[in-house]
Order: C-alpha cells, then sequence, then structure tokens
C-alpha cells in the first residue's frame, strides 16, 4: 500500500505518489476559510454562502467554523443539507421560481426568507407562507455588462415590475427587501453601482422602505494570471454607494457569493492520456465533468503541466487544442490553451481556480467522470 495519509502537503506530492489515472481535485481548507474571513472582514453587511457552486459538505464545515451564519439554498436538497450542517444558520431561499411543494417544504423547515421577481410567483408565496417576521425580497434586473454572462436572461423583474412587486409584498405584511444579481465572474466594480442606485430608484417609486439589500453573488475568483480580484475595492464602492443613494433609509446589506468563496479552493488535476500525432491534446477530463464553465466563461491560464515524477514541464509556451476524453466533438476547450512544448502522455495538467461549479457539475456521460477528491494543506504545485 504504501504511504497512506489524509491530509497531502500540496497536489505535487499527491500525484507523485498516487499516480491518479483519474482526475483529481484537491481541497484546501485554508483557502475557503481565508476567502470567508475576507468577506466576513471586509463586506459592510452579512455574508451568505451560494451553496450551489460547490455544496461539498468539507466546504460547508469550513465556511461554518470560519464564520458564515447564512446560506443561499435553491431547492429542498440545499435546505435539508444546510439544516444538517450549519443548524443554526439562515437559510435564504433565492431561487425566484419554486413548485408549490417546495414552498410548503421550506415553510415546515423554517425558511424566512424568499426571493421573487414576478406577481405569479409572489400570488404563490403570499398564498403558502405566513408574512410574520418573513421576508420577500424582490429580484430585478439591469442590462448592465461586466459579468462574464447574462444573468438576467433567466430571472429578475424589469426595474418598473418591481416597483409593482415591492408595494404589493409590503401591503401583504412581509418584510421588503430588494435583490439583485449582476452575473458570475462580474471583474466590474461598477455593475454593482448601477444595481445599487436603481434599487434606491425603485423602492423611492414604491414608497416602501426596505430592510435591506442583496447584492447578491458574482464576486470573481482568480481565474487569469493577469487578472487578480480587488474585492476590497468593490466592498468600499457597495458600502459608499449604498450610503449615497438611500441617504437615511439606507438598509442593512447582505452578499451571497458562491464562486468568490469555493473557486480559488480547489486544484484540479487531470492526466494527459494521449497527445495524438504529436498534436491534440486529450485530458481524462473535459466539458462534461469537472470543466463543464469553461466554453461559458472562457479558460483558466492558471495552468502548470508535471512529469508523472512530479516534475515541472518548462518547455516554450505553444498553443493547443485540448479535447476531453468523451466521444462528444462539443468535449473540447475554448480556444486554444497555452502548454510547455515538452507536455508528454502520462502528464499532469493542473488548474489553479476550479472549486466553482465543477464538483457539482460533473457528470458520469459516456462513462468517464470518476472524480477524485483529495485534501491538501496548499495549492502551491
Ligand atoms: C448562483 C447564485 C449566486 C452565486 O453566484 P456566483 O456568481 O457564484 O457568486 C448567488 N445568488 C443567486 C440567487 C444565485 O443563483
Amino acid at each position: 500500500m504504501g504511504l497512506s495519509k489524509t491530509i497531502w502537503t500540496n497536489p505535487t506530492e499527491f500525484l507523485r505518489v498516487e499516480q491518479p489515472v483519474n482526475p483529481v481535485l484537491f481541497f484546501a481548507p485554508t483557502v475557503v476559510q481565508a476567502s470567508a474571513r475576507r468577506f466576513i472582514d471586509g463586506f459592510p453587511g452579512l455574508v451568505t454562502y451560494a451553496v450551489k457552486s460547490n455544496p461539498t459538505e468539507e466546504v460547508i464545515d469550513n465556511l461554518a467554523a470560519a464564520g458564515v451564519r447564512g446560506y443561499d439554498c435553491a431547492s429542498g436538497f440545499e435546505i435539508d443539507l444546510i439544516r444538517r450542517l450549519a443548524p443554526d444558520a439562515a437559510i435564504h431561499y433565492n431561487n425566484p421560481v419554486r413548485a408549490r411543494h417546495e414552498i410548503l417544504y421550506a415553510v415546515e423547515r423554517g425558511v424566512k426568507s424568499y426571493s421573487v421577481d414576478s406577481n405569479s410567483e409572489l400570488a404563490k408565496l403570499i398564498e403558502l407562507v405566513p408574512a410574520e417576521g418573513t421576508e420577500i425580497s424582490v429580484r430585478f434586473k439591469l442590462p448592465v455588462a461586466g459579468a462574464a454572462y447574462n444573468f438576467g436572461a433567466k430571472f429578475g423583474a424589469t426595474a418598473e415590475l418591481a416597483v409593482e412587486l415591492l408595494k404589493t409584498v409590503a401591503e401583504a405584511g412581509f418584510i421588503p427587501s430588494l435583490t439583485f444579481h449582476p452575473g458570475t465572474q462580474c471583474t466590474d466594480p461598477h455593475a454593482w453601482q448601477s444595481y445599487i442606485e436603481k434599487a434606491a430608484w425603485i423602492a423611492e417609486e414604491a414608497g416602501v422602505v426596505i430592510a435591506r439589500l442583496n447584492v447578491g453573488g458574482g464576486f470573481p475568483n482568480h481565474r487569469l494570471n493577469g487578472v487578480v480580484p480587488q474585492l476590497e475595492e468593490t466592498f468600499r464602492l457597495i458600502d459608499r454607494v449604498t450610503g449615497e443613494a438611500f441617504g437615511d433609509n439606507r438598509p442593512l446589506l447582505v452578499c451571497e457569493p458562491g464562486r468568490a468563496m469555493c473557486g480559488d479552493a480547489f486544484t484540479l488535476a487531470a492526466r494527459v492520456k494521449s497527445v495524438r500525432d504529436g498534436e491534440h491534446v486529450f485530458l481524462n477530463d473535459g466539458v462534461y465533468g469537472s470543466l463543464a464553465e469553461l466554453p461559458l466563461i472562457g479558460v483558466i491560464d492558471r495552468i502548470e503541466v508535471l512529469s508523472p515524477e512530479g516534475e515541472k514541464r518548462s518547455g516554450e509556451l505553444t498553443p493547443r487544442i485540448i479535447f476531453g476524453p468523451t466521444c462528444d466533438s462539443v468535449d473540447r476547450l475554448p480556444g486554444e490553451v497555452m502548454l510547455p512544448d515538452d507536455l508528454a502522455e502520462g502528464d499532469y495538467v493542473v488548474v489553479q481556480g476550479m472549486g466553482a461549479y465543477s464538483v457539482v457539475t460533473n457528470s458520469r456521460f459516456n462513462g468517464f467522470g470518476e472524480l477524485g477528491l483529495a485534501t491538501v494543506l496548499s495549492q502551491r504545485v
């Protein structure tokens, strides 16, 4: 059996010793705890975690240990997960479209905060949820750029409809709040400014003093070597603009980051199955596995290649087409990826910043997707 460990020093040590044939995601608890502390120390309000981005139990345990006291859930499964792992935490049920049985399930479990973006869904909430002490946040959208893809395409009322919904929420006796999501991997802090100013306009038009403003997720994680997220700058902007826009009616702030909380806490190691005729690189992981997001929001360039002995490949960087393991031709990483020219079959391609929308979107398509998970002290390869 050889060396048996539960916590590894870093991904390199694991790869050298185990030589895994399946893809492995390495989780560093210290990194997720540091992300949580960064939000708790810097964000001017309540920090909650968007469970969908990575519902791995170790992630939730570490966030809870670091002091995260609220969770954004979208399903009964996620509600139960949080009730079990963080029993005293607040649950915000912020999926704005729910079946009636889902609403009743949440009510039975004591959920006191819901979001909504339409008259039809608000009518269901008013019918099924006791108003006393319960918050309903109206989710609105704006046509603003800055994020990796447009979240407003699915959810969010127009500002005009939000005015109408907010009035109805207040009249029905619920605690009235507003919420938005500027779009995931949003690297432009000014997106938050536009949304916060519009939120103040909506509250003013509705004649409602809102209790809380939830400024969403969308905070970026570190995907490109040249673009290091400046979260503190965004936190300061959110604080300042909220004060300026709302004046005496300043609401409490809430954020619900997913990606920025878990993204940098995981590193992926995928193995080179083949360099087909010296040209195309085939990995044992791809867009049906933990790399599902890359065609949607672009590649990560925080990549290193290790030999099976754990030596870093240091050849000249050359553009390569990378395919995943399935027989589907969609299973290809977007564009070309710069990789060292001494890369060889059996090497490991190690990608940093892989914690969000990876573990959870991995599928077993074509019989692949047997993803390993290992805990490491450090992500440094
Ligand atoms: C997905 C989601 C989030 C998290 O988004 P990130 O871009 O991962 O931060 C937050 N709030 C809601 C309502 C979501 O659906």
